[in-house]
């Protein structure tokens, strides 16, 4: 018995686990996601990630047919049947079948699919010692496109953005906004860390609001750091102390160069590594 993956109520084996070629989250990117951890077969931060997602499908007026209650259930379903203790959950809405032009009132049925796998996490190396990322020519989507705070289907332009950054020789691309702000990663959130202080671009910039963001400002408040939202320039990441980025995949990594600038001492900062350190406690405690 392999794999099960959840489609529209029902756990199917995986090489089952099909959808219509005319659903329009595969013609159009017209669907919306979450990514999600379990850890100790307790899906982490549950109840957030179903409200965002929930608020990311009402901004691209998708109607959810399950209650949000009934989304939890078929996660919890869908990790028992996996036997995932620690693992990942893809959890997407996509506007359903429809027909080959753009209009949605054409798709009646949105479709729900939970995908519970083993997680490809980082390689050790990048927390011990740091990644290297470049900013990038893409910029991140103005917010009156497709705003950033969705998590959309539609993640060609963050595509764009880590091609970018593999041919750059690097894993990571940090995106500017149309205005030249700092906003975020291709699938992170990106903070630095200034005489003690903790910054991170506001979501007026354009970026995913993320999970993994808001636990690292809470933990960080919760030991005495102030958190600010500021807009930052490069320069602001040039000469920070520290710099890292948050994810529900990377957890916290840290960053060590930005565009071949060492940051800070070019190694992981204290307080990346403290806050690493109580993350992961936080994803023991739930
Ligand atoms: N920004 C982008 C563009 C993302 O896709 C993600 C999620 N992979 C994040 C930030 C981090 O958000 P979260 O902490 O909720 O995973």
């Amino acid at each position: 018995m392999g794999p099960k993956v959840y489609i529209d109520g029902k756990l199917c084996e995986k090489a089952d686990a099909k959808i219509s070629v005319y659903d329009h989250g595969l013609l159009y990117g017209d669907g919306v996601f979450e990514g999600i951890r379990v850890y100790g077969a307790r899906i982490f931060r549950c109840k957030e990630h179903v409200d965002r997602l929930y608020e990311s499908a009402c901004a691209i007026a998708l109607r959810i047919p399950m209650t949000k209650e009934e989304i939890v259930a078929a996660m919890e379903a869908t990790v028992a049947a996996n036997g995932i203790k620690d693992g990942y959950i893809r959890l997407v809405v996509t506007r359903g079948v429809g027909t080959l032009g753009l209009d949605p009132n054409k798709c009646p049925h949105p479709s729900v699919i939970v995908i519970a796998d083993t997680i490809q996490l980082y390689p050790q190396e990048f927390y011990e010692k740091g990644l290297h990322v470049i900013t990038v020519p893409t910029i991140r989507n103005h917010p009156e496109a497709i705003n950033p705070r969705i998590k959309s289907l539609n993640y060609l332009n963050n595509i764009m953005a880590k091609i970018e950054a593999i041919n750059g020789g690097t894993v990571e691309a940090i995106m500017l906004n149309k205005d030249g702000y700092v906003a975020e990663c291709t699938g992170d959130n990106i903070f630095i860390v200034k005489n003690r202080k903790l910054l991170t671009p506001p979501a007026s910039a354009g970026v995913l609001k993320g999970i993994t963001r808001a636990v690292v400002m809470d933990l960080a408040a919760g030991i005495g750091v102030p958190v600010l939202e500021p807009n930052l320039t490069r320069y602001d990441l040039f000469t920070a102390d520290e710099c890292f980025l948050t994810g529900t995949a990377a957890e916290i990594v840290p960053v060590v160069n930005i565009d071949g600038r060492i940051i800070g001492d070019g190694k992981p900062g204290t307080l990346t590594l403290e806050l690493l350190e109580l993350f992961r406690a936080e994803t023991r405690k739930q």
